[in-house]
């Protein structure tokens, strides 16, 4: 009696990686999140409740260190959103879960821990940090 392969029963080789249609749910949420804190951001640091000038010299340092530290956010707030849009494109295309730069697979565990990962482990460190030419 030959074993039984369990032939035509068709689990999905992906187990740890969410499957892209929920994957890109997922991004678009997290798109979702990101706008709504870019929002947050962008609105003006000075609360005219709460700061009076002349009350105290910090005031000022402060809230131009708090400017600087928003922007910095802002930044990596807004490169963030630019992975997940690239993430639900690649769902959209079919090439979700492969590496924007060597085309092989991202990784289920890396995709698990970083939905809107778009390139693998090895690309993306190998990313070389050079400044734009010209
Ligand atoms: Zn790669």
């Amino acid at each position: 009696m030959p074993a039984d392969l369990d032939h035509g029963t068709r689990a999905p080789l992906v187990t740890g990686a969410p499957h892209p249609q929920s994957a890109r749910d997922l991004l678009v949420d997290k798109v979702v999140a990101i706008d709504a804190e870019l929002v947050e951001l962008t609105r003006p640091v000075e609360d005219p409740g709460s700061i009076q000038f002349g009350k105290r010299a910090g005031d000022a340092t402060n809230v131009a260190a708090e400017q600087l530290a928003r922007v910095a956010t802002h930044e990596q707030l807004s490169a963030l959103r630019d992975d997940v849009r690239r993430a639900i494109a690649k769902c959209d295309d079919g090439s979700y879960g492969r590496c924007d730069t060597c085309q092989g697979p991202i990784g289920d565990a890396r995709l698990e821990a970083l939905p809107w990962a778009t390139r693998c482990v090895r690309c993306q460190a190998a990313r070389p940090a050079v400044r734009r030419r010209g």
